[in-house]
């Protein structure tokens, strides 16, 4: 059982602050009385997403690549935690820049390390249910290893977010810094870039224009939705305790992507159709946490179902004009 932690709020680094988990956990550190120092080098994520901070005298922002260096801006700071969200997330964006997407998890990574050592501050890591790869195992436990394909089209994060892991497991055997690494399965909500490329904001993009959904293969493949509410509580839960993990972050329910394609149709009232489209390579077939360590350590499980997430993520999207 993983002890939470009893310092009061402090002054926390959050890194890929300006992206759509990222923005949304900054949010809530906030509303706690946490003062946020939000870094961000907009690869993917967008400034506005963080526009109902400014003026905040809690928030404080700073571009940064956590590539390179720390700037004295950030080294001149004593933090008491450090999440570290940064990392583009989508197939099509990782995909588009792998480079970036594995020194992030290297080099940034590092960086946050060496500054979580330093200050003594708790480090929490968003890893990713993709280091099962296409799992044998199902639903994925944390003790399963995982089967990935090292120089495949999903490797650069793949094996960059599972790099990660094994640099922090390295960090606290050697230095004993204080971290904590979440798996996360696939997260939804609103704040999403709707150009992600990512099949909940494709489908609902789709459903709204009426135009076709498309579903890559036969749609057989499976996917586990979680609300982003229910996502950044998980991430509070890890941020506020001293518990290693690795541990799932997910909603263990597990629906084909013809289902949510169904879903959506029926949600939307949409005159839309399904079509197919080439199934890209190496697509996970199936993929299901199961969360009992979250249960056991973290006390925590997702109470938003898929209707009730979709439904607010279609309201969302319908409210936003620039859908490119
Ligand atoms: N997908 C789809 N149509 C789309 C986008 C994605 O059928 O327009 C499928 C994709 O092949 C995968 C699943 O939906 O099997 C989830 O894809 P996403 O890119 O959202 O995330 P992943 O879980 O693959 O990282």
């Amino acid at each position: 059982m993983a002890t939470p932690s009893t310092d009061q709020p402090g002054k926390v680094l959050v890194t890929g602050a300006a992206g759509f988990l990222g923005s949304h956990l900054t949010d809530a550190l906030i509303a706690k009385g946490y003062e946020v120092v939000a870094v961000d080098n907009f690869i993917t994520g967008n400034r506005g997403n963080l526009a109902q901070l400014e003026g905040n005298p809690l928030f404080t922002f700073i571009e940064h690549d956590i590539i390179e260096p720390l700037p004295p801006a950030i080294t001149g700071q004593h933090f008491t935690k450090i999440a570290n969200l940064a990392c583009p997330a989508s197939p099509i964006d990782y995909q588009e820049k792998p480079l970036e997407t594995m020194r992030v998890c290297a080099a940034g990574v590092d960086h946050l390390l060496a500054l979580a050592r330093r200050d003594g501050a708790r480090f929490t890591h968003t890893s990713t249910s993709e280091v099962y790869g296409d799992p044998l195992e199902h639903p994925q436990r944390e003790t399963y290893w995982g089967n990935v394909n090292s120089y495949g089209e999903r490797s650069c994060y793949d094996e960059g977010k599972r790099f990660a892991e094994a640099l922090i497991f390295s960090y606290r055997k050697l230095f004993k810094v204080n971290t904590g690494v979440t798996r996360i399965f696939n997260t939804y909500g609103p704040r999403m870039r709707p150009s992600d490329g990512r099949v909940m904001t494709n489908f609902i993009k789709q459903a709204l224009a009426g135009e076709p959904i498309t579903l890559f293969g036969d749609g057989s493949q499976t996917r586990s939705f979680c609300y982003v509410d229910d996502q950044v509580k998980g991430q509070l839960a890890m941020l506020e305790s001293d518990f290693e993990g690795p541990v799932n972050i997910g909603n263990p329910g597990e629906f084909t992507i013809k289902q949510l394609a169904e879903k959506v149709i029926e949600l939307t009232h949409s005159i839309s159709k399904l079509t197919t489209a080439p199934l890209p390579s190496d697509d996970p077939k199936q993929r299901q946490p199961d969360i009992k360590v979250a249960r056991d350590n973290l006390h925590w499980e997702p109470t938003i179902n898929l209707e009730v997430g979709l439904q607010r993520m279609i309201e969302s999207m319908k409210s936003n004009k620039n859908l490119a």
